[in-house]
């Protein structure tokens, strides 16, 4: 693996022989196991998903910081540090977001930034070791040329708030034309048409040169991925591959959780209290129209099966409204086959998985459909209905109409949680089962005496 071989980069802390940020030069020539490939995959996408969604909620700056530490030390640690999952997961994403335009738009945008703190979290020193690899071109300012212009900088600091910079600070001379951000926002002493960078505006040069680094990066490995390596691979990358940036990352909702189990007579108070808009409203029109498409009857029955109704309460409730429009005999030979088969207990005793808000986004609802995320198919009117039907007030419901506008559905699901509950969601909603337990948690807690 040429990981940046003996340019490696060490952090002050770490001691001599750990390497901190690469630069993603080229791929590890490294045997990787293929459990390995996609598990260190999955687990650089829970990284970058999680700032895509902190980015979408609008975290500032400092919050960004430090949720993407904590999300590099939860997830992209090995045990071993001879593995380099960092390179490995990312030359794997590559490959994954290299095949479209918009995946390469989002892999682009969450690498950066992902970088930009990465980069911020780095010592003096290996900032400046990062620096020399890129082969930025800028000279540091050496101690007699700082002494001629210290007084300069001084101003140019107090103006902006920063404390009197000291003969320690690190200081770059960069072509004026090549830092616009700061020239125009006055944060810079220029001088002979060179600016006066220090070293903590630094990072918006290094993160530009990787952005573009990885821009060109990803078209070379899309036009390799085309022309070779998809069908090279066919039977052993290809399909990991094409599987990664759609699949769903949460925990599996398949079953419901220890001892968790809802009967019958609970489901119409746990519908307006606990389950998510997509499901309420199945919920809702199938009260209504006694009826429901397929669709329907798969995303809702697969999401009662995940909470815990037992297969003779499934039978029983879907008997009860069916049978008011169809007759309790066609629904028994027209329907009750379906459901047995979705708990498994007929044709291949498949054990079918509820739906994630990933597959329930994007499923595509025809005429007299009821499935479907809301967020996505409502329009804002009726949006707005459902959402002050659920409790969401004045004060949270624009937030979440602004998310839905940005086509950010997963976030304003998370926002109206939040807005019901009045407790924050800081993993944010991924999947409908996980929006129904979250929920039963805070409200139970909520029932508990304190002490
Ligand atoms: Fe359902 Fe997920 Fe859409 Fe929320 S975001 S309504 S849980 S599909």
């Amino acid at each position: 693996m040429q990981s940046l071989g003996a340019r490696r980069v060490y952090h002050q802390s770490d001691g001599a022989a750990a390497p901190t940020l690469p630069l993603y030069r080229s791929p590890p020539p490294v045997e990787v196991r293929l459990e390995d490939f996609e598990a260190f995959a999955v687990d650089r996408l829970r990284v970058l998903k999680a700032i895509s969604d902190g980015l979408s909620r609008g975290k500032k700056p400092e919050e960004m910081e430090k949720l993407v530490g904590e999300l590099w030390r939860a997830h992209m640690k090995h045990p071993k540090p001879s593995v380099n999952k960092d390179v490995i997961s990312h030359f794997v994403l590559r490959l994954v977001y290299c095949r479209t335009e918009d995946l390469r738009k989002w892999f682009l945008s969450m690498e950066t930034t992902l970088f930009r703190y990465r980069f911020k979290d780095q010592s003096v020193e290996a900032q400046r070791a990062l620096m020399a690899d890129f082969d930025l071109p800028y000279k540091a300012v050496n101690t007699a040329e700082f002494e001629s212009v210290k007084d300069k900088l001084s101003q140019v600091a107090r103006s902006i708030g920063q404390p009197l910079q000291t003969a320690d600070t690190i200081f770059y001379k960069v072509p004026f034309e090549e830092v616009p951000e700061l020239v125009a926002s006055r944060k810079v002493y220029i001088h002979q048409g060179n600016a006066y960078v220090a070293m903590n505006q630094v990072v918006s040069l290094v993160v530009t040169q990787f952005r573009s680094f990885l821009s060109k990066a990803l078209i070379l490995t899309n036009r390799k991925w085309t022309s070779s390596i998809k069908e090279q691979e066919k039977d052993r990358l290809t399909p990991i591959v094409e599987v990664l940036s759609t699949s769903y990352l949460g925990p599996d909702y398949s079953q419901p959780r220890e001892s968790a189990e809802i009967s019958l007579k609970d489901i119409d108070h746990l519908a307006k209290s606990s389950f998510p808009l997509c499901m309420r409203h199945l919920y809702e029109k199938l009260k209504e129209d006694h009826h429901l498409k397929h669709g329907g009857r798969m995303q809702l029955g697969l999401f009662l099966k995940g909470v815990g109704l037992k297969l003779d309460d499934a039978l029983a409730f879907w008997r009860a409204e069916f049978s008011q429009k169809v007759g309790a005999e066609r629904f028994e030979k027209e329907y009750a086959y379906n459901i047995r088969h979705s708990y498994g207990r007929e044709g291949k005793r498949t054990d079918y998985t509820p739906f994630s808000c990933q597959k329930v986004i994007s499923s595509t609802p025809g005429v007299g459909d009821h499935h479907g995320c809301p967020f996505r198919l409502f329009s804002e009117e009726n949006l707005r209905a459902a959402l002050g039907r659920m409790g969401v007030g004045n004060r949270g419901m624009d937030d979440i109409i602004d998310k839905v506008r940005n086509r950010h559905y997963q976030v304003a699901c998370t926002l109206t949680f939040e807005a019901v509950h009045g407790s924050t969601c800081d993993a944010g909603i991924n999947h409908p089962n996980q929006y129904f337990i979250d929920s039963q948690k805070i409200l139970l807690s909520k029932k508990q005496p304190t002490m």
